[in-house]
């Protein structure tokens, strides 16, 4: 009785040779023994590896669809030595002959793109609020003058592998319950290139790059913050070979400003008054950065009370606008009194009938000293 290959694949007997691909390929990603090691799956998955054999080998097919077999004995020409035909190796064989890989197999170039590099850089709070322009020296790989990058010595030629003559991969047959089975692997002498540099380049012993020092101007854009990176696109390493150069990655570390904190595109800092200034108000001049700036505490500021100078913060990068300046209130009290300020201290305290301390309170909290903390209050 002659199998139902069509049946097999889950296919109709009108599908297209793409269906029939897709078909196979949905079933062999789930059943291939190197996903799924289920005995049955094995079974099933040789039966549906014949079905697609058949079904896409149009003289094959046409064989079934006159009510033949061209697997059974006799019935046509399946690889000897083979329950499905030669060929089949791993699931990557299988599934670079179906996305995309497998057809070019062949020498690999020796010519490769280069590594991205990266380089840290340091910059004052003005520097990533603002943007600046920096000239940083880079140290990385660049194309060989001498040869070019090819990797020969001037006046020489890369010769054929002896070891793979020329293919760039050398094949190994191994036996398993598959049957036989053909994996490629790159030639262990060029390294899959296929090619062998007997005389090097003496100046970049056949890498076909060397290292320098060059130095390169770095655009800041305003508003980078500690951690970001800048992209300078072809400015990393060259490849081997000669090839194409990586990306350079500039990575911002911000320096530490003496009195401002920076959060997001918001600064902070903390103002110190004396309890004095706090009470009957006081002027202060702020260095910013946009100049100086006065500022005016009103009598009677609390501590913990923020100020906040809108638009004096660090511009916001690649948009309109810019954060706040938060200035945070903070009131110190006397510590040190000689015997005058403490007698005017306590001459205050009993006009203003704060001389004797209020009674505790008890857990009713009776003499209003105490209270809940008061939530939405900034903590830093
Ligand atoms: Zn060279
Ligand atoms: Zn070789």
């Amino acid at each position: 009785m002659a199998v139902d290959y069509y049946a097999t694949l889950g296919v109709r007997r009108d599908a297209t040779g793409d269906e029939i691909k897709r078909a196979y390929r949905k079933l062999a990603r789930e059943l291939h023994p190197d996903v799924n090691p289920d005995p049955e799956a094995q079974q099933r998955f040789r039966n549906v590896t014949n079905a697609y054999e058949v079904l896409s080998d149009p003289e094959k097919r046409q064989i079934v669809d006159l009510g033949g077999d061209p697997l059974a004995p006799g019935g046509g020409a399946a690889g000897a030595g083979s329950p499905f035909g030669a060929g089949f190796g791993g699931l990557g064989d299988i599934m670079d002959a179906f996305f995309g890989g497998g057809a070019s197999r062949g020498p690999r170039s020796r010519v490769r793109r280069g590594n991205d590099a990266l380089l840290r850089l340091e910059l004052d709070l003005a520097e990533t609020a603002f943007g600046a322009t920096r000239d940083i020296t880079v140290d990385t790989a660049v194309v060989c003058a001498t040869c070019a990058g090819a990797g020969a010595a001037p006046g020489t030629q890369p010769s054929t592998c002896s070891t793979c003559h020329g293919r760039g991969e050398v094949q190994q047959v191994t036996r398993s319950f598959l049957g036989q089975m053909v994996t490629s692997r790159p030639c262990p002498r060029c390294s899959g290139t296929g090619t062998v540099i007997e005389h090097p380049c003496r100046d970049c012993s056949g890498d076909g790059r060397v290292r320098k020092r060059r130095t390169l101007t770095v655009k800041i854009p305003s508003g980078v913050e500690d951690g970001m990176r800048i992209r300078l696109s072809g400015e990393g390493e060259v490849g081997p070979g000669g090839g194409p150069p990586g990306d350079l990655y500039v990575e911002v570390s911000e320096r530490q400003h003496a009195v401002f904190t920076r959060e997001g595109d918001d600064l902070h800092c903390d103002l110190r008054l004396p309890m004095t200034s706090a009470a009957l108000g006081t002027m202060a001049t702020l260095e910013t950065l946009d100049g100086s700036e006065t500022i005016t505490v009103k009598p009677g500021t609390q501590p913990g009370e923020v100020i906040r100078l809108a638009g004096r913060g660090v511009p916001h990068l690649r948009a309109v606008g810019r954060g706040h300046l938060h200035i945070h209130i903070v009131v110190e009290t006397p510590t040190k009194l000689d015997t005058e300020q403490e007698r005017l201290l306590r001459e205050l305290a009993k006009l203003r009938e704060e001389e004797t301390p209020a009674v505790v309170g008890g857990a009713s909290g009776g003499s209003g000293l105490f209270s809940r903390r008061r939530s939405g209050r900034r903590s830093r």
